[in-house]
This record gives structure tokens, C-alpha cells and sequence, in this order.
């Protein structure tokens, strides 16, 4: 029988167009921020309701001086979740605040938001939800505590485009909403990133700070009040974001469709029988996910090095997979805080089970099923 080919746990998918465009920003003569950049912000402050938008050489730096224009800084709280990438509580490291981990509900793997109330103490000066896998937290009650306890909000949207809440995009509500157009993101620049903001003065505060705080003026002025980073976008990234933007409607729907064949093969394999909990399905009336991944946790909890063993076993069977993500708090720099285990038991459980499954829009419409046959097999063979 002729070898299965290998389905990574993601693919970028950039169309002819898009590869002739970048050739035509290298061949032009202006290869860095100009006017590709330009009209990325410009198509994507569009695409969120005419607020705003600045775009960013990643997702960490848009965090970052999203941090700074909200005026966080030492001696500063910022509560959010330890289910997530390093990068949403390493800049709030980076600007000298205090990031305060709190629990995640098991069901939508995001914030637990009892719990964020309970965490909320006078230094508390921001909260920053991560929409992992692209599902929105319930914006209704993060904005009513963010209001009661005159918090700022910091939105890691960074897997979030095109996710909406209550029909509206993630972007075109909200206090400040950061996105990563990182390769393995559902819209990729290959690196990059946007922060959309509240008013022109914000946006300008993030425009200096993205390059060095640099505040020109007239043909020849040069001031600089407080220094930046050197966050800013090239136009070959740029046409890369706009040649992705044009498609992002059927990125989301083909994600959605994937989604679905998943949903329905594993109902028919039994994965909730052998223990194996799917993400939650969709709910067009309130959280909308843009299908940024399909993660299962496993029944692993007592079985030491099960979850290697599965993704082993898939490897094997020409499946990729990947860990999204293991517990932050648990790292050493926060271990030497004092951060430990038992003190977010649903976090800890889902980073030590949790296991993303293949999902690109090229994947081919029979792969779910080889995916969720191979994944029952795997579990079935775990030895307790
Ligand atoms: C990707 C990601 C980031 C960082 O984005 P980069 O563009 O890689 O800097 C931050 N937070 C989350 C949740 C992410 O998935």
C-alpha cells in the first residue's frame, strides 16, 4: 500500500497571487514599512469597524505597547490565564508589572471569570483575556468587571480573527485588541502582528512606540519623548497580510467546515466514550471561534508520559500534532515566585492532557477521519 502522506498539525496556505505580489514589493525599490503596510492598516481597520489599527512586526510587540499606551508598569497586577503562550505574560514582565495567573474554565478552556473577581485587588490595573483556539470569552461579563473595577482590557486576539461575539468581529469591539499574524496564525504576514485601538491619539502613541519613540516633524525635525521598540512592519510582510486578507471569508468558513467533519467523525469513533473531551461547538449567537485549532484533552491524568505516547503513535501513522500549551505558571521564572502546583488545577490538568490536532484549509475533506481513527487507536493502546 502506498505510504499515507503527512498531515502537519498546520500548513500556511498563500495563493499565486499573493507570492506575485511580494515579488513586486522586492522588485519596487521600497522594501520596508511604506505603502503596503499602510494599506494592510487601512483594510484592516475596515475590516473592524473604522476604529484604529496599527500594524506590528509580530503579536508580542503589539502586547506590549498595548501595555505601555494603557499605562501599566511597575508595581502593576495584570490577571489573565496560564493556558497560553509565554508572550502574554512575558510582556507584561517586559513592562515591569506583575502578571497574576488565574484559572480556566474547564469547558471553554478560557478565563474563568468568578475567578478573575476573586483575584481583583487594588493594584489591579488590567486583565487580558487569551481567546485560545480562536473562542471569544464572554465579552458581556469581561467588559461589566472591567467597567466596576475601572480596569483596562487588553485583548490577546492573537488566534482571533475573524471570531465574533455576538456577531460582531473580535477587533470591532473592545478596549485594545492585539493580533498575531504569525505563520502558523489563520492569517498570516509570516511574522507580524496589528493592535487596534480607541482614538488617534492612542494610535499615535503606538506609532511612536513601535520605532524608537521617534516623533518627526516638518522636512527635517527629529524629537523623542520616550524611547520605543523597533516593532515596525516591511511592505513584503504586508502584501503577504493583504493577499491573505482578501481571503479571509473563505479561510474562516473552510475552518469551519474542517471543524465540523471533526465533530462529526468523532461522534462516530466514540471519543467522548474513551474518555477524550472535544473543544465546545460553536455558538453563532454569543462566541463565534474562527476555528484557529481543534484541541482534545486526554485521558491521561494517570498515566505518566501517556500524552507523548499518543502523539508518538501518531507520528508513526504520518499525523502531526502539537501542545497548545503546557501551564505558564509552572515554568521556572515563576516557580522561583512562588507559583506551584495545585493552585490552578483545571490549567494544570488541560496543559498537562491538551493536544491539537491537525487543521489547515488545504487538508483534504477525508483527513479529520484518518486523524480521529489513528487518535482512538492511540488512546485504546494506553496501558494504565
Ligand atoms: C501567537 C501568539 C502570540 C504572539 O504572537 P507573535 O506574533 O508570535 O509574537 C501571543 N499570544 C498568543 C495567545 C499567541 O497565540
Amino acid at each position: 500500500m502506498a505510504e499515507m502522506p503527512f498531515i502537519p498539525f498546520t500548513r500556511p496556505d498563500i495563493d499565486p497571487a499573493t507570492i506575485a505580489a511580494v515579488g513586486e514589493v522586492l522588485a519596487s525599490g521600497w522594501i520596508t514599512t511604506g505603502p503596503k503596510s499602510q494599506a494592510f492598516e487601512a483594510r484592516l481597520s475596515e475590516l473592524f469597524g473604522g476604529r484604529p489599527v496599527r500594524a506590528f512586526a509580530n503579536g508580542t510587540s503589539t502586547m506590549e505597547v498595548a501595555l505601555r499606551v494603557a499605562g501599566i508598569g511597575p508595581g502593576d497586577e495584570v490577571i489573565t490565564t496560564a493556558l497560553t503562550w509565554v508572550a502574554t505574560a512575558n510582556v507584561v514582565c517586559a513592562v515591569g508589572a506583575r502578571p497574576v495567573f488565574v484559572d480556566v474554565d474547564p469547558r471553554t478552556r478560557n478565563l474563568d471569570l468568578d475567578a478573575v473577581e476573586a483575584a481583583i485587588t487594588p493594584r489591579t490595573r488590567a486583565l487580558i483575556p487569551v481567546y485560545l483556539a480562536g473562542l471569544p470569552v464572554d465579552m458581556d461579563r469581561l467588559y461589566s468587571i472591567a467597567r466596576q473595577h475601572r480596569l483596562r482590557v487588553i485583548e490577546d486576539a492573537a488566534q482571533a480573527i475573524d471570531s465574533r461575539w455576538r456577531g460582531a468581529r473580535i477587533g470591532a469591539i473592545g478596549d485594545l485588541v492585539s493580533f498575531s499574524f504569525h505563520a502558523n496564525k489563520n492569517l498570516t504576514s509570516v511574522e507580524g502582528g496589528c493592535l487596534v485601538l480607541n482614538s488617534p491619539e492612542e494610535a499615535l502613541r503606538a506609532e511612536r512606540l513601535r520605532l524608537q519613540g521617534v516623533i518627526r516633524s516638518g522636512s527635517d525635525g527629529m524629537d523623542m519623548e520616550e524611547p520605543g521598540g523597533k516593532f515596525n512592519l516591511s511592505d513584503v510582510h504586508a502584501a503577504v497580510g493583504l493577499g491573505q486578507l482578501a481571503r479571509l471569508d473563505a479561510i474562516t468558513r473552510r475552518r469551519a467546515e474542517l471543524a465540523a467533519r471533526y465533530f462529526d467523525v468523532a461522534a462516530r469513533a466514540g471519543l467522548a466514550d474513551l474518555g477524550i473531551e472535544l473543544p465546545p461547538a460553536a455558538e453563532p449567537d454569543t462566541a463565534l471561534t474562527n476555528w484557529h485549532m481543534f484541541q482534545v484533552v486526554l485521558p491521561v491524568e494517570r498515566i505518566e508520559g501517556a500524552r507523548a505516547a499518543v502523539m508518538q503513535a501518531l507520528r508513526a501513522q504520518g499525523i502531526g500534532t502539537g501542545v497548545h500549551y503546557p501551564a505558564l505558571h509552572l515554568f521556572k521564572f515563576y516557580r522561583d515566585q512562588g507559583w506551584r502546583e495545585g493552585m490552578l488545577p483545571h490549567t494544570e490538568r488541560i496543559g498537562r492532557a491538551i493536544l491539537t490536532l491537525p487543521l489547515f484549509t488545504t487538508m483534504a475533506d477525508t483527513d479529520p477521519e484518518r486523524v480521529v481513527s489513528a487518535l482512538a487507536r492511540a488512546v485504546m493502546e494506553l496501558k494504565p
